[in-house]
C-alpha cells in the first residue's frame, strides 16, 4: 500500500460558518463574556437534546464540579463512579471534599447497574440519614455514570436504584453528545438528560468542540439558574458589585461560544460519519482473529465518537502494547484505554467493589483513529495494519 500521512487518533474538523461567526465576534469586539452566542449555543444544545435548561461553562470537568455542588454533595460524602473512566469526573468529586468509590463495568464498558445494585444492598443500608456505607460510615450522596465513549448507560437501571435509595444523578456525557435511546423508557431521550443533572464537554477531541468548554443540562428551573449564578461569579447586584455567595468564573466565552454554534450544526452529519467508518471498521475487522470492535447496547443510539478494539492476545498473536507500537511506526495513531481510577495514587485508598470486567478491558482496550474527518479509505489502511501487525 502506498504511504500515507499520519492518521491522528481524533482531531477536530473546523468546517462550515466558524469562520463566519468568530469573525463576527472579532469584528464586534465581542469576544468575552458578553454578546450573543453563548445564549444562542445554549438554546441550541436545549433544541437538539431537548433538555429544558443549558448553562454554558468554561470546560466539561467545571460542569462536574458544579453539578455535584448543586446536588448536594458535601465535603466526606461519597458519590459512586465507575473505575473505567477519564479521571475528570473523579477528581470532581475529590475537588468538593468528597470521595469517590469505584464501581465496575458492564459490556460496553459502562458503570455496571448490577455490580452497583450489590453494592448498595449488601454494603449500605438506609438510615434517616440517608444512604450509608458501612464500611465507612460516609453517607453516599450520588451516582455518577459516564457515557463512555458514547455508549449510552443502562439508566433506567442506574435511575430506579437511585429513586429507591434517594441518590442524585449527575450524567457525565462529556463523550455522549447526541446519544439517545430508541427503546424503553427512556425512549427518544438523549444522554445527559436523564439524570438531575448532565454535563457536556467541548473540549478538541469531543464530536463538538469549541477548544474547551462544556454545558450543564438539567430540566430544572432553579438548579439552572443556581448553575449559571454560581458559574458566573455570584452576582447578586451586578453593578455594585454584591456577592452573597462564594461564586465562579467558569464562563464560556462568546469567541468560543460562536465556533460551537457552528460546530453543532454539524453535529448530525458528524454522527452519520462516525457512525458509517464505525461499520466499515467492523466489517473489515470481521476476518481478524482476536480482534473484535466493541459493540453498542441494544436500543440505543450513540454517536459513535470513539472506536474500541479488544485485543485477545493468544488469538490475535501480539499483545497490545507491541500493536501500538506497530500501527505507530506506520503512521497510525491509537490509544490504549486508561488506566483504572482506583489504582492511581490520588485514589489508591478509596474503596473499590469487585472490580473484574474493568481490568479485563483495560489489558486488552486499543482506541483506533476515529476522527470525524476520516475516510472510508484511511479506515481499510488502518484495518489493514491491524491485519498485518501481529
Ligand atoms: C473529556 C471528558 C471530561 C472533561 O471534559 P473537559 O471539557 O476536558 O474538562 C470528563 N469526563 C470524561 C469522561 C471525558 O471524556
Amino acid at each position: 500500500m502506498s504511504k500515507q500521512a499520519f492518521i491522528p487518533l481524533s482531531v477536530p474538523c473546523i468546517e462550515g460558518n466558524a469562520w463566519k461567526y468568530v469573525k463576527e465576534c472579532l469584528d464586534t469586539g465581542w469576544v468575552s463574556s458578553a454578546g450573543k452566542y453563548v445564549e444562542i449555543f445554549e438554546q441550541k444544545i436545549c433544541g437538539y437534546t431537548k433538555a429544558k435548561y443549558a448553562v454554558a461553562v468554561s470546560n466539561g470537568t467545571v460542569g462536574l464540579y458544579i453539578s455535584l455542588k448543586l446536588s448536594g454533595v458535601e465535603p466526606g460524602d461519597e458519590v459512586l463512579v465507575p473505575t473505567l473512566t477519564f479521571i475528570a469526573p473523579v477528581n470532581a468529586i475529590r475537588y468538593l471534599g468528597a470521595e469517590p468509590v469505584f464501581m465496575d463495568c458492564d459490556d460496553f464498558m459502562n458503570l455496571d447497574p448490577v455490580n452497583m445494585a450489590e453494592f448498595v444492598q449488601s454494603g449500605c443500608r438506609l438510615t434517616k440519614r440517608g444512604l450509608i456505607n458501612k464500611k465507612t460510615g460516609r453517607r453516599v450522596k450520588a451516582i455518577l455514570p459516564v457515557h463512555i465513549f458514547g455508549n449510552p448507560c443502562d439508566m433506567q437501571a442506574i435511575m430506579g436504584l437511585a429513586r429507591k435509595y434517594g441518590l442524585k444523578v449527575i450524567e457525565d456525557a462529556t463523550e455522549s453528545l447526541g446519544s439517545s435511546y430508541t427503546s424503553g423508557v427512556y425512549e427518544n431521550k438523549f444522554t445527559g438528560t436523564i439524570g438531575d443533572l448532565g454535563v457536556y464537554s467541548f473540549n478538541g477531541n469531543k464530536i463538538v468542540t469549541t477548544g474547551s468548554g462544556g454545558m450543564i443540562v438539567t430540566n430544572d428551573k432553579s438548579i439552572a439558574e443556581k448553575a449559571k449564578y454560581l458559574t458566573t461569579q455570584a452576582k447578586d447586584d451586578a453593578i455594585r458589585y454584591v456577592h452573597n455567595e462564594v461564586g465562579y468564573n467558569f464562563r464560556l466565552t462568546n469567541l468560543l461560544a460562536a465556533l460551537g454554534v457552528a460546530q453543532i450544526e454539524k453535529l448530525p452529519g458528524y454522527i452519520k460519519i462516525k457512525k458509517a467508518n464505525y461499520l466499515e471498521y467492523k466489517k473489515r475487522l470481521a476476518g481478524i482473529k482476536g480482534v473484535t470492535l466493541l459493540g453498542t447496547p441494544a436500543g440505543t443510539s450513540p454517536n459513535y465518537w470513539f472506536y474500541s478494539i479488544i485485543i485477545d492476545k493468544d488469538a490475535y498473536g501480539a499483545d497490545r502494547e507491541r500493536l501500538m507500537a506497530k500501527l505507530e511506526s506506520s503512521g497510525i495513531q491509537t490509544r490504549p484505554i486508561w488506566f483504572l481510577n482506583h489504582l492511581q495514587k490520588p485514589y489508591s485508598k478509596n474503596q473499590a467493589f469487585k472490580i473484574e470486567k474493568a481490568t479485563w478491558f483495560w489489558e486488552r482496550v486499543l482506541n483506533v483513529p476515529c476522527s470525524s474527518g476520516l475516510t472510508k479509505r484511511q479506515v481499510a489502511y488502518v484495518a489493514a495494519k491491524i491485519k498485518s501487525s501481529n
